[in-house]
């Protein structure tokens, strides 16, 4: 809040009365524009309902009757991140300020007005290639008041939220812009056409690189972020994955941008992924804290979610999800419940079993910190039919962790590891319809039969073999097949 100046002999009861209406209104429009709830880290990042702040704000003024005088704020920074589907801008503030937010068109602009504050930050460094952003002006208004304009190339949804002082990072206000064509929606339904029409689909791993943009996450020696060492080794995760024939991996973030944990996870329901992966490394203020833990969600958590899986029932159309999606909407309470829940247990006991294997692989060439999975509520972990695990890959804050940590060779164990874990129980568990699953019933040998525009080379591809593997397998001389043929595929 503005520092503020009480104000004397006027006439307060009728001003206070205003100040408390106008703001209360400005409320309502601050939450309305931020319906999109903004789901954050439970550490990094705090946000609080703008009509609730505001509301104490407009009580606080009707019980102290002032008027903000004084220049009590600065944006002192401004930063840009670029993520697939919008643009963040955060500003730093040297203390909290209101703000509205409000668009023009003709031409496009967003314009903010912060009360009370003044504009000390460069902008000259800000880089708005790629971004629908073409300039950032300033400009006080009403002598205190500072107006800042983003003009755009084109229209976007704007959403805007303040985040709290915490830790080493100031008071900010966000201001996020979403392209409005969606190029997500793209990806979901190439991936859900692969995976339901194929007869031998790909498992689809969801592999997420935890924090991003804003936030750092945990801060290591060298000030080594825990959001860098995340996204190389899920780079390296993914790699393993799209490597082994039958499973394909999709990326929460590739870059580095925040994306927020709720979507983390709807992401992984949208696209039916047989798992999610979220991958972490630890902080502690302690810098002897040490070693990698494998989280699934506990009891309690699972217990409130689904709580409020059934409170929404009526607005889901396929709540229960995989193959055989069930839509809740239309049964009863108690056969609603009864489904939630076995599909919550479902997935909780196959996320305790994936992650055991995962933190057995990974005991073989690092520490635990616990030799067990270990449960916790975490946002990522939720969804009740999707198994995910919360995997830390050690402690950033403990140097010599830290070290391993920021070297390729120690990541690529710690891929080869969590994927062979993901791997091992596939095997065990191969999901109906799955690559996995038929090479299973065919012992191992793969037979492909010859189909229109099949060539050597697209059938080297999809099974992930060489083109020579192939040829010399089945005794080709040369590059011709026929449809209808019957090629023998080596297990690779
Ligand atoms: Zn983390």
């Amino acid at each position: 809040m503005t520092e503020q100046v009480l104000a004397s002999g006027r006439p307060h009861a009728i001003k206070c009365i205003v100040t408390f209406i106008i703001v209360t209104l400005v409320g309502v429009v601050n939450a309305t524009m931020n319906s999109r709830w903004y789901a954050h880290h439970s550490r990094a990042l705090s946000v609080k309902s703008p009509l609730r702040l505001t509301m104490v704000f407009a009580v606080v003024s009707f019980l102290f009757s002032v008027s903000p005088s004084v220049l009590a704020s600065s944006v002192e920074g401004v930063r840009l991140w670029r993520a697939p589907d919008h643009t963040r801008l955060v500003f730093d503030l040297s203390s909290p300020a209101e703000h509205k937010l409000f668009r023009l068109t003709n031409p496009e602009r967003l314009v903010i007005d912060l009360e009370g504050t003044a504009f000390k930050a460069a902008t000259n460094e800000l880089d708005f290639s790629n971004t629908p952003i073409s300039r950032l002006r300033h400009g006080k208004r009403n002598k205190q008041d500072l107006r800042l304009v983003l003009d755009l190339s084109q229209a976007t949804n704007p959403r805007s939220f303040s985040l709290k002082k915490h830790a080493d990072k100031p008071d900010r206000l966000v201001i996020d812009l979403y392209d409005i064509e969606a190029s997500t929606i793209k990806t979901v339904e190439t991936i859900q056409q692969t995976t339901k029409t194929s007869p031998k689909s790909d498992i689809v791993i969801v592999v997420d690189a935890g924090h991003g943009g804003e936030d750092p996450g945990s801060i290591g020696p060298g000030r080594l972020f825990e959001k860098d060492v995340v996204l190389a080794v899920s780079k390296e995760l993914q790699a393993v994955i799209d490597n082994e024939p039958g499973f394909k991996a999709v990326m929460i973030r590739s870059g580095d941008y925040y994306v927020e944990n709720v979507q983390r996870r709807k992401k992984a329901r949208d696209i039916r992924a047989h798992m999610f992966v979220s991958v972490h490394a630890d902080g502690f203020t302690d810098a002897r804290a040490k070693g990698a833990s494998v989280f699934a969600l506990s009891r309690r958590g699972a217990t409130s979610q689904m709580a409020r899986i059934l409170a929404s029932k009526a607005n889901e159309s396929d709540l229960i999800g995989g193959a055989g999606s069930v839509s809740l909407s239309d049964k009863d309470d108690v056969l609603a419940g009864v489904l939630v829940d076995l599909s919550m247990t479902a997935t909780l006991a196959s996320s305790l079993d994936v992650g055991d294997r995962v933190l057995k692989n990974m005991g073989r060439f690092t520490r635990l910190h616990k030799n067990h999975v270990e449960q916790a509520a975490f946002i990522v972990l939720k969804s009740h039919d999707v198994p995910s695990i919360l995997v830390e890959t050690g402690f950033i804050t403990n140097p010599e962790e830290s070290r391993k940590l920021n070297s390729h060779g120690h990541r690529s164990k710690l891929a080869n590891a969590i994927f062979s874990g993901i791997k091992d129980y596939f095997y065990d568990n191969p999901p109906e319809g799955s690559y996995v699953a038929w090479k299973k019933s065919n012992n191992g040998e793969i037979i492909h039969t010859i189909a229109k525009g099949d060539t050597l080379s697209s059938i080297a591809k999809r099974y992930k073999v060489s083109i020579s593997t192939i040829k010399e397998a089945n005794s080709l001389d040369g590059a011709t097949i026929r449809i209808g043929q019957r090629l023998t595929i080596p297990a690779s």
